[in-house]
């Protein structure tokens, strides 16, 4: 009965995992937009406080939802606040009123990745020099927006189950922090291989693009044809140096067939039950929902676009 009363009257108590979890990802902060006050005090005491989002009962500010008792206590739905803030979300009078759900939802989203972001730069900090052949590259870590729910991309695969969503976003995110940390120059080198391989592609005639099966690996792109491309060798190299360093690129040689590839190395493979290529999935979806190409895209790293459906007037292949 419990479970069909949505909430009601059965306020479930917050799991030690959970509680653990949420303080590692909001870094011991309150996530009200302009406090981020410590948790602890001075002396090391609790002084914080877990707001529910959708409330933890019925009749609790914000708690009028089909959500059951489980779903309210679980780490999504909860956002660490400080006393004062805690209490004014949770106020019975006007708590829903002035931090309705989207507002608390965006908070929570935007303080837990600004936390991971800036633990994330602070530790890579120490590894940001990268040696390559032509010398030691320093290595900022570049802004960029991270997918909450990656909905849209989600969507052109038909990916459905929960659990595997969850890794599917967990590693795009990876691919973002990975991305972060190249150099203008090998961003540079990226982009100029990414566009090569749209190129080949594109079918012109058709004005469609092909980019292969989102489980196959690669992209791979001859080294021969790359060459004669390339606008600035020197520069070119530099990147590729790095991009290699960072296990992104790698060329590959068949001895005996005599050829030699660009391959973009399957890190950040996207693997729920199935394995998804990350260069394959974006491309496809950034072309056909927004006529995006990747390596203009690259440029911003802005990953929070494959939460968006693809619009309407996108004539899409998967729907
Ligand atoms: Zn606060």
């Amino acid at each position: 009965m419990a479970k069909n009363s949505g909430g009601g009257k059965t306020r479930l108590p917050i799991k030690t995992q959970t509680m653990r979890e949420l303080m590692f990802r909001s870094g011991g902060r309150c996530a009200m937009t302009d406090c981020g006050l410590p948790l602890t005090s001075p002396t090391g005491g609790w002084i914080g406080t877990v707001a529910h989002i959708v409330g933890a009962e019925r009749d609790a500010p914000r708690g009028d939802s089909p959500m059951t008792a489980e779903e309210r206590a679980a780490i999504g739905n909860l956002i660490l606040m400080c006393a004062t803030h805690g209490r004014e979300v949770d106020a019975p009078d006007t708590g829903e009123a002035n931090f309705p759900l989207e507002r608390l939802r965006a908070m929570k989203e935007k303080h837990e990745a600004k936390v991971t972001e800036a633990v994330t730069a602070a530790i890579e900090q120490d590894r940001a020099c990268v040696q390559t052949a032509t010398g030691a590259i320093d290595t900022g870590l570049r802004p960029a927006r991270a997918a909450a729910t990656a909905e849209g991309l989600l969507e052109s695969l038909c990916l459905e189950d929960k659990e595997d969503i969850a890794r599917f976003v967990d590693a795009l995110n990876g691919a973002r922090a990975s991305l972060q940390r190249l150099s203008q120059v090998a961003i540079d080198t990226l982009s100029q291989l990414l566009h090569l391989w749209l190129l080949d592609c594109r079918d012109e005639l058709h004005r469609t693009c092909d980019f292969g099966d989102p489980s196959d690996g690669g992209p791979f792109l001859p080294v021969q044809n790359v060459k004669n491309r390339v606008i600035d060798s020197r520069l070119f190299n530099m990147g590729l140096d790095e991009l290699q360093e960072r296990n992104i690129v790698e060329v590959s040689v068949d001895d005996d067939a005599g050829t030699a590839d660009y391959a973009f190395r399957p890190v950040w493979s996207l693997s729920g039950r199935d394995h998804y290529n990350f260069w394959i999935t974006a491309a496809h979806f950034l072309y056909e929902a927004y006529g995006l190409e990747i390596q203009d895209w690259i440029a911003g790293l802005d990953f929070s676009i494959f939460d968006r459906i693809a619009p309407k007037s996108s004539r899409v292949d998967w729907r």
